[in-house]
């Protein structure tokens, strides 16, 4: 089968099966090799690995995969593009593909019957309109993964990378980092997708630490907090945490755990590190 990373060959498979794309599932297709074959490097396949690709589409990314990988999974929701990837990747006998919805599909399961349940690696070019839950649901579903290399919106490989102050800094900065290293290893413009998106994309490799990088009690109560700091963004933590109701704060309670941390009470969310939302929440819980 041709390399359906080279424009031509993927403008013919569209054709023969008169394929008809799907905005609401958001499909653009990669066709640029050199992007292809960054992914690659970065997300470091080899023969050992077994690797869970989300949105296979046509099986551009997945060839590539199934000639580096011991064994592949990919998981699509589109049953029109199921016979295309049936003829796409009939050479490779290391691919199982699934006609499922990825956040219906028992991920922990399929990591488990395909690989005995050792960590997976995830490489995809996302569909950009369910980027941060499927992140979000891969850690906090305690998928067992060495790391996520994936194609996202420009805009989100930022959030998922900045510090405090700035203005891309939120809950998806801090939920990313306390589980995994993340660096932006490409970026990549529009034509190198068909159709072309409307937006700038990056790609991202989330290197999964194995202890996080800063000790809390309670993991779930600091997400609750940070959740809430970033809300309502423009308000002061003081305010932001006491009016949220799953809580349970007073202003009080909340200003008095800011000074055993050296904070100022009109201090907001965006300006706390990692280490200060974990000191926070051992303080309030
Ligand atoms: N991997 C292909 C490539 O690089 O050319 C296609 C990437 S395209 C950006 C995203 C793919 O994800 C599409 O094939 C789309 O049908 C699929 N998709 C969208 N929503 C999905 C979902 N909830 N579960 C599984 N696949 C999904």
């Amino acid at each position: 089968m041709a390399t359906l990373g080279i424009p031509q060959n993927t403008i013919n498979i569209l054709q023969k099966y008169h394929f008809n794309f799907q905005k609401k599932w958001g499909q653009n297709f990669l066709v640029d090799t050199h992007v292809l074959e960054k992914i690659m490097d970065a997300a470091e396949v080899t023969k050992e690995d077994c690797v869970v690709e989300i949105g296979p589409g046509i099986g551009t990314m997945t060839q590539y995969l199934a000639e580096r990988a011991g064994e592949v999974v990919a998981v699509e929701i589109d049953k029109n593009l199921i016979p295309i990837l049936e003829d796409t990747l009939s050479e490779y006998q290391n691919v199982t593909i699934l006609n499922e919805d990825i956040m219906k599909a028992d991920l922990n399961k399929i990591v488990e019957e395909k690989n005995q349940g050792k960590p997976v690696k995830i490489v995809a070019n996302l569909p950009y309109y369910i980027t941060t839950p499927i992140i979000m649901g891969l850690f906090e579903g305690k998928v067992p993964l060495k790391s996520i290399t994936v194609m996202v919106q420009k805009e989100v490989a930022d959030r998922m990378q900045v510090g405090p102050g700035t203005k891309d800094y939120g809950a998806l900065s801090l939920a990313v980092q306390y589980y995994a290293k993340p660096e932006v290893v490409a970026t990549v413009p529009p034509n190198c997708f068909i159709p072309r998106p409307g937006v700038g994309s990056a790609v991202i490799r989330l290197t999964r630490y194995e202890e996080p990088p800063v000790r809390v009690e309670n993991e779930a109560f600091m997400f609750s907090l940070i959740r809430a700091s970033f809300n309502q963004r423009r308000k002061t933590l003081a305010n932001s945490l006491s009016n949220a109701q799953n809580l349970s704060l007073s202003r009080e309670q909340v200003i008095s755990a800011l000074e055993k941390l050296q904070l100022s009470p009109t201090v907001r969310g965006e300006a706390l590190t990692l280490r200060q939302f974990a000191d926070l929440s051992d303080l309030l819980k």
